[in-house]
């Protein structure tokens, strides 16, 4: 079977008083079915904005280019006002704080019959109800507590709220963005370890959006690796942790070792200015390895001899003049 959703060129520009800034620039990324994928980097990488443009909840004023087919529909020319009709039914989206999402004046009960009314019009009162109660148990939300406010439940328990809004539309996808990161660090592992197994048991894909290479080697088949907008690396999981293909992996796997925090600061150097990015390689200013050719010429994408995707030159050195490989001087 083919993937349940292909992401084609996708490039998402917000406005600014420079001009657009294309925080994603080019991303192609399949995603199969019942498949997780992690996608990392570094804070102001682009990850979120790839999550939201996949969900068209980008602000206004932003540009998506590229294409989002999800089971045979492509989301980006569908429109805002369809997009909003089908999200959470055919993608569904975790969010990092659940409060943002739960009003605080509706019961539980209240969100899921406005979800379940808006997306599942044919279910009649009673049928939303077994759905909502149903959901509520594969996450571990007790059918009592299905009249109470959001305030009454602990962040753990929230989350677990927003997990199963999210689940009982049946989405064939699940985008969850930095899910985890309000909870403590044993509710965090709790909360991962409910999205993996209901995962497996529901059969949805999942989309896990983080800079926490912990959470992906444990909870992810497959990995991304994004810098200034663009995917430098992807593979399974086991074999991108292993045996980087892309020296940015390589940097950013012994940060993460060496600091052994959630935060990731020791790579020197910063990202470049995306309103005026590199014509080469994104990370030709801080890579350890960069040649001449580097900064002047985009690698492209390459299949690494260990068989992930990778966008570097260094995967390419025999379509290069003896003068393009010197070491690159800075
Ligand atoms: Fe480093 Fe060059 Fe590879 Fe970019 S293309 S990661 S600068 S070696
Ligand atoms: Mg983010």
């Amino acid at each position: 079977a083919g993937p349940v959703a292909s992401v084609k060129g996708l490039r998402v520009a917000y406005a600014t008083a420079r001009g657009p800034v294309w925080a994603v620039d080019g991303v192609d990324l399949d995603i199969a079915a019942g498949e997780s994928i992690g996608l990392v980097g570094e804070s102001g990488c682009g990850k979120s904005t790839l999550g939201r443009g996949l969900l068209g909840l980008l602000p206004d004023g932003a540009r998506l280019e590229g294409s989002v087919d999800v089971q045979g529909q492509d989301l980006v020319r569908m429109g805002r006002r369809r997009m909003r009709r089908l999200r959470g039914k055919v993608l569904g989206l975790v969010f990092q704080e659940p409060m943002t999402r739960l009003d605080p004046l509706m019961k539980v009960s209240d969100h899921f019959e406005e979800l379940l009314r808006t997306h599942e019009r044919r279910l009649g009162r009673r049928e939303r109800r077994a759905r909502a109660l149903e959901a509520l148990r594969e996450t571990g939300i007790p059918p009592s507590r299905y009249d109470q406010y959001p305030h009454e439940f602990s962040g753990g328990m929230r989350q677990r709220i927003m997990i199963a809004l999210t689940l009982v539309l049946k989405p064939p996808v699940i985008v969850a963005d930095e899910p985890t990161t309000a909870l403590d660090v044993l509710v965090e592992a709790q909360v991962l370890a409910l999205l993996a197994d209901l995962r497996r048991r529901s059969g949805t894909s999942l989309l896990l959006i983080t800079h926490n290479l912990g959470i992906v080697a444990e909870a992810c088949d497959r990995v991304a690796v994004m810098y200034a907008g663009q995917i430098m690396e992807e593979g399974p999981s086991q074999t991108v942790f292993r045996e980087p293909a892309h020296p940015y992996t390589r940097e950013l796997l012994a940060s993460t070792i060496s600091l052994s925090t959630t935060e990731l600061h020791s790579i020197p150097g910063s990202p470049p200015d995306l309103a005026d990015p590199p014509q080469g390689c994104r990370f030709s200013a801080r890579c350890p390895d960069a040649m001449r050719v580097c900064p002047v010429r985009h690698p492209g994408e390459v299949r690494a001899a260990t068989g992930q995707r990778v966008s570097c030159w260094l995967h390419r050195l025999d379509e290069l003049s003896d003068i393009e490989r010197m070491p690159l001087e800075r």
